[in-house]
């Protein structure tokens, strides 16, 4: 089912932990070729990349994608490396911290905005030429895939209202890019985790992560790896060739939309 990712040249923006790193090692398990992407020096990424399988055709690439030059670099340079983009995986992004309205000022609000909008336009729109070649000389469709979040269909936590309404945008800017770029055989699919063990969460005490635990239908958190399979099936030609904009959610049952 997946044997058509052997091969694949795959960029996951922000893959040095947590979601991002998971789906990564599953392409690069699966055979595709995988840009690593983080905010990292590269000699802190080392230690990333000796997470692979033996074997695995990864390179590490540093960018701070809250700025959009360095987003046209990174895509450059994983372009350069794996001679084109067949597949790409906007998942850099983060709360950037929490904040209620009145406590919002400018820096604030582009912090949160910078790291989860302006990452996705401008990495995609750097990536959508590699993309839409890919398309054109395979004959199969090439594949955006953004993780939103859970966030953009309940609204967010305390403070997080930028971050949820940042990611409530990264769902609908997929819903106008299929309008834009179906055409081009490219489709666009999003993942909206729901409460996943990352780093994201390191700023909950035990007390918080119970009652968080409580209104998910699983009762518990869920792991990276539970959602790696999302993006592979979503980066597979073979397996979602005619699944484009969609919202996946993966969330144990937190939210049934
Ligand atoms: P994480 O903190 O482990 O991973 C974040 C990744 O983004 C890291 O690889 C980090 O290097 C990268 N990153 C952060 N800021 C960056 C910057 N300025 N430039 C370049 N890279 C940067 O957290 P995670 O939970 O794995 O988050 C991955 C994605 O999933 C994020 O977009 C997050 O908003 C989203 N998400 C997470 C949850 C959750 O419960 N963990 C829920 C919904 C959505």
């Amino acid at each position: 089912m997946f044997d058509d990712l052997k091969g694949k040249k795959i960029l996951v923006t922000g893959s040095t932990a947590g979601i991002g790193l998971e789906a990564a090692k599953s392409l690069a398990s699966a055979g595709a070729r995988v840009a690593i992407h983080g905010s990292r020096s590269a000699d802190t990424a080392q230690a990333v990349l000796e997470q692979f399988e033996a074997g695995a055709d990864v390179a590490y690439f540093q960018a701070d994608v809250r700025s959009s030059d360095a987003c046209k670099s990174l895509v450059e340079s994983a372009a350069e490396h794996l001679g084109g983009i067949d597949v790409l995986i906007n998942n850099a992004g983060g709360l950037g911290g929490r904040n209620g309205l009145e406590s919002i000022d400018d820096a604030f609000f582009d912090q949160v905005l910078d790291l989860n909008i302006r990452s996705v336009v401008m990495v995609t729109k750097y990536a959508i030429p590699y993309l839409r070649r890919s398309a054109e000389q395979s004959g199969e469709t090439s594949s955006v895939i953004s993780t939103g979040s859970i966030a953009a269909r309940e609204g967010g936590g305390p403070g997080a209202s930028l971050y949820g309404g940042s990611k409530a945008m990264v769902h609908n800017l997929h819903r106008n890019w299929v309008k834009e770029f179906t055409k081009d055989n490219i489709r666009f699919n999003t993942v909206a985790p729901g409460t996943i063990d990352t780093a994201f969460h390191e700023d909950k005490d035990q007390g918080t992560r119970d009652k968080i635990s409580g209104t998910i239908a699983m009762g518990r958190f869920g792991s990276s790896a539970e959602l790696a399979p999302a993006y592979v099936f979503l980066a597979s030609h073979t397996a979602s060739g005619y699944v484009t904009g969609q919202v996946l959610d993966v969330n144990g049952g937190q939210m049934c939309p």
